[in-house]
């Protein structure tokens, strides 16, 4: 492989507070140099990139790839290539595929499977109870020896019980437990946010209460046993105050919320329209805000998408059936750019959510453009705008509420070693080698 000069590209790197005009070099798929001025290797093939970002490659922290099992709504092959067309380097695979990722052979499955077709990385989230059934514990040991990088029963709720235990038992580890903090008791039946809208169309409604009484449970039970927890999805105003209070305490928590949290309302369920059916449901426009405020004060660590592809059959039908999620790999860049193009938060620290953090988070190499690291890297064209069409999804899927939206921003360049994995434009491909 050439070494491969970018220049003109605004380098961003928030661990290094680095956000300048400048030069990047790869070389033998690893960042050799950065900087304003570079010697150039006299075989290094250049690329202008016109004032482009040039980011670590983005991380997404929570995906479900539906395979092994549910290979008609997505694979891990179609799943990925979604992610690279995204900007994404690497994604975290939840465990709620069938079977179940509860033991060794399939974390190693879902490895070696990665290895034959997968065009990003791929981190598997293993379950923490055998069968997310919630009674008996899965053998972390054996699973972070396998491959894993974090636990959750994504999808169902702990018992607080359950919750505890596997706390103590991943502390053993240094492993991250993922919670999808949900109270059943309080939203067991319902269909979208409880509130105005939900009475009006006569759906039952889910309170922010169900989410919220669960937060404050697990951070209270981070507190009580020291363990390592990242909040799943957080889609409340309550919920967003719980965490900056336990984090303010110095408990071990962590947080995400998705693209979709802040940017639509319960409103987008009017018309029964089940691309906006999910669980947390989206919720009201003072949450949307708080959401946002969370982002910026750092409550919130990471931007994830709860990438949930589900076929026609169970989106287009009555709103009551409909499965619960929406895709999220192919928007979240255009999604999360609107936070900076309105001043909520800096260039910096978009890429903090969408890379550094969940990199740190999860304890898996990347986040970073600090020279010696692998060069995965995102070139994102933050003007650029586009309709998001069925035909220019890479997902199987295309349960999205952002359909026929025109949207500004996106990946144009996606690197992994050095490799590209999603280059439409041929901008770093070999075969325009001047030779
Ligand atoms: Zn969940």
């Amino acid at each position: 492989m050439r070494p491969l000069l970018f220049t003109n590209a605004r380098i961003i790197d928030p661990g290094q507070d680095w956000d300048f005009l400048g030069r990047l070099l790869v070389e033998n798929g690893i960042i050799a140099a950065v900087g304003q001025s570079l010697e150039v290797p006299e075989d290094a093939r250049t690329i202008d990139l016109k004032g482009k970002w040039l980011v670590p490659g983005l991380i997404d922290i929570h995906v479900h790839l539906r395979e092994p099992g549910e290979e008609y709504k997505e694979t891990i092959e179609t799943g990925t290539a979604a992610a690279a067309a995204g900007g994404f380097t690497a994604v975290a695979c939840m465990a709620n595929t069938r079977p179940v990722n509860d033991s060794a052979g399939i974390t190693k499955f879902i490895l070696e499977r990665a290895r034959e077709v997968a065009k990003t990385r791929v981190y598997p989230i293993a379950a923490v109870t055998v069968g997310q059934r919630g009674e008996q514990l899965t053998e972390f040991g054996d699973l972070l020896s396998a491959g894993a990088v974090a636990f959750s029963d994504d999808g169902l709720p702990l018992g607080a019980r359950m919750m505890r235990h596997a706390l103590e038992y991943a502390k053993s580890f240094d492993a991250l437990i993922i919670s999808h903090s949900e109270e059943l008791e309080l939203s067991e039946g319902g269909l979208m946010n409880e509130g105005r809208i939900s009475i009006e169309l006569g759906l039952k409604g889910i309170p922010a209460a169900a989410e919220e009484v669960a937060v404050f449970r697990d951070v209270t039970l981070a507190g009580l046993t020291g363990g390592r927890l990242h909040i799943a999805h957080v889609s409340t105003k309550g919920s967003v105050e719980i965490i900056r209070q336990a984090k303010a305490r110095g408990i071990k928590v962590t947080a995400e919320t998705a693209p979709h949290y802040f940017s639509i309302t319960e409103e987008a369920v009017i018309g029964y329209n089940t691309s906006a059916k999910m669980n947390p449901p989206l919720r009201t426009e003072a949450d949307r805000v708080a959401i946002i405020e969370g982002i910026r004060d750092g409550t919130i660590d990471v931007i994830a998408t709860d990438h949930a592809p589900h076929s026609t059959i169970e989106k287009e039908c009555e709103f009551q059936l409909a499965a619960n999620g929406i895709i999220g790999l192919e928007t979240s860049v255009p999604l999360s750019l609107n936070l900076v193009r309105s001043g909520h938060i800096s260039a910096s620290q978009l890429v903090r959510c969408m890379s550094s953090s969940p990199s740190q988070i999860l304890g898996v190499a990347g986040g970073s453009l600090t020279p010696g690291s692998p060069a995965d890297i995102s070139v994102i064209d933050s003007d650029q705008t586009f309709i998001l069409t069925l035909e220019s999804l890479h997902s199987m899927s295309h349960n999205s509420p952002f359909l026929g939206k025109e949207l500004q921003g996106r990946a144009i360049l996606t690197l992994i070693d050095g490799r590209p994995i999603y280059d439409p434009e041929g901008i770093a491909s070999p075969h325009q080698d001047p030779l």
